[in-house]
Parts: C-alpha cells; structure tokens; sequence
C-alpha cells in the first residue's frame, strides 16, 4: 500500500495538474450521453446524506462560505488529514460538513429523512451520483466513472432530455474540476510553508498521534480554506474546549 503523503509534493501536484488536463479532453457530450445512457432517477432516500453510505461531504471554499453564512455549527474539518509535522499537527485539504451523533452518521442538515436547506444545498450534494474522474476497478484498472454507487440507490427508468443531460454533465465537470484545482491550491499552500517553516511530513509522529486522538487526546489540525490555514483543536467527539 502506498500511503499518499508519502509520494513527494511535487508529484502529486504533477499527478493532479495531469488529471486537470485529462478532464479538460473529455468531451462533454459523452458525459451527457451516459447520463442519458444510464436513465438514473433519485428516489430521495436521503442515504447519501449519511456518512454510512457515503463517507463525508467535501466543501468546496464557496461552499464553505455559504455553511458559515447559513449555520457554522456544521462545518468541521474533513476527516484523514494528509500530513503530520515533526511537531505533531496536522493538515488537512479542507472542510467537511458535520454529522450527528446517530447511528448512521446523518448530515447535520438533514432532518426527517429531508435536506432543510436543499435550495441552498452544497456543490457536491447539488451533482452527486454523477462524477466524472478516473478510479481503478476492482481488478486495478484504471478508467473513468460517471455514475457513484451503481445500482445501490436510486431507480433507472428515467427519460432525460438532452438538455438536462448537458446542464448535468456540464455541472459535474465544473465541479471536478474545481475540486482538482482546490486540491493543488492545498498542497502549493503546504509545500510553502512546509519550507517556510522547515517542516516536514513525519509518518511515524501522524500514526501516534492519530492513536492517542482515537483515545481521546486532542489534536491540533491546520484546515485549508481560501489560500490559507485555519488553526483547530479537535477531539474525537469535535472541538476541544
Ligand atoms: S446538505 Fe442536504 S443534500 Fe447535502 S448531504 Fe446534507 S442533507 Fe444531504
Ligand atoms: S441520490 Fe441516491 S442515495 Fe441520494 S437520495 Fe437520491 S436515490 Fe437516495
């Protein structure tokens, strides 16, 4: 297993920046096409909106500002920091929203198996199950995916025009695209001030640490917002008081 904060800044900056342009050559009428192709209908479920299915909602920065304009109390740095200095802190890409303390980890916004925000819902949340990156298949290969959880949510039976499939495709596209370049904006950040600061990534600090976070010993984290580093101090159950 290769552990990602391992692989040298610079690469993956490279990796990401690669993947941009790949997104860049994909023809968006195809996007629309297997959207169209695979007739998926949302049956409102709400399972995506649980970390139980889904793991956590990622924010975009524009959608950070909006989580901090409708209720701060929502947002909490995104699980799985990627690096751990030689002085025990953490840094993280950015924000993920918050879930409550119920068995499937629901969206803090979510409430009688319905978004109260959903006019006003997030970037991801506004596309999903559509995507548009590359990931290996279970046998290793690596190819694109436009549709997330196949066949384990939703209906197929929808007809979709051609315009609402363009209006999605076009809509997925801009979001991974803006997910890539926030990406690259976190680890340009980190390598500044890594050097700035004479920091470096130390595995064997980042493993201890995490083992005394999961027993209860506060953190600190660095969280990635907007070209800077926001400072927090988490427990295993939120915010360290
Ligand atoms: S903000 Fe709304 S749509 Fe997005 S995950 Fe939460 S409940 Fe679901
Ligand atoms: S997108 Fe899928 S998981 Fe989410 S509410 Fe619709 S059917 Fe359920």
């Amino acid at each position: 297993m290769i552990i990602v904060s391992l692989v040298p800044i610079p690469y993956r900056i490279a990796a990401l920046t690669a993947e941009k342009h790949a997104l860049f050559e994909y023809p968006s009428n195809r996007l629309a096409g297997i959207i169209r192709d695979v007739h998926f209908r949302c049956t409102c479920c709400a399972k995506c909106c649980t970390r139980a299915f889904n793991g956590h909602v990622f924010l975009l920065d524009r959608d950070v500002r909006a989580v901090r304009e409708i209720d701060p109390a929502a947002l909490e740095p995104a699980p799985d920091p990627e690096f751990c200095d030689q002085n025990g802190i953490f840094y993280v890409s950015g924000y993920a929203l918050r879930v409550k303390g119920d068995a499937e980890g629901s969206c803090w916004f979510l409430e009688n198996g319905r978004c109260r925000i959903y006019d006003r819902r997030f970037s991801i949340c506004r596309i999903y199950p559509y995507m548009l990156h590359r990931e290996p298949d279970e046998r290793g290969k690596v190819d694109w995916r436009q549709i997330s959880g196949l066949d384990n949510h939703g209906e197929y039976n929808a007809e979709i025009s051609e315009e609402e499939s363009q209006a999605i495709a076009r809509e997925t596209m801009e979001y991974e695209e803006a997910f890539l370049a926030h990406q690259i904006a976190f680890l340009e950040c980190i390598q500044e001030w890594f050097g700035r600061h004479k920091l470096r990534h130390v595995q064997k600090i980042y493993d201890e640490k995490m083992r005394q976070y999961r027993k209860g010993t506060p953190i600190t984290v660095m969280a990635y917002y907007d070209g800077t580093l926001e400072k927090h101090r988490l427990c295993i159950n939120g915010p360290a008081r």
